[in-house]
């Protein structure tokens, strides 16, 4: 997830800013970590660069399915 991405993102729960938490990262994106809502007090994984933004409802409910 290349970092510019944060001005764009929101927490999809109540619109507001996330934090970036940021494991494991190369020149250009953070390849591994979460983005915070500190509202919300939700955490979203970003794995293989890609930003998991599903509110944690509808994530399970996809484990569920799968
Ligand atoms: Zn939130």
């Amino acid at each position: 997830m290349k970092k510019d991405l944060m001005e764009i993102l929101a927490c999809p729960l109540c619109k507001g800013p996330l934090q970036l938490n940021a494991e494991e990262e190369d020149e250009k994106e953070v390849v591994k970590g979460s983005l915070y809502c500190a509202s919300c007090s939700v955490s979203y994984p970003i794995e293989d660069t890609i930003p998991n933004l599903l509110p944690p409802e509808v994530r399970n409910q996809d484990r569920e399915v799968a």
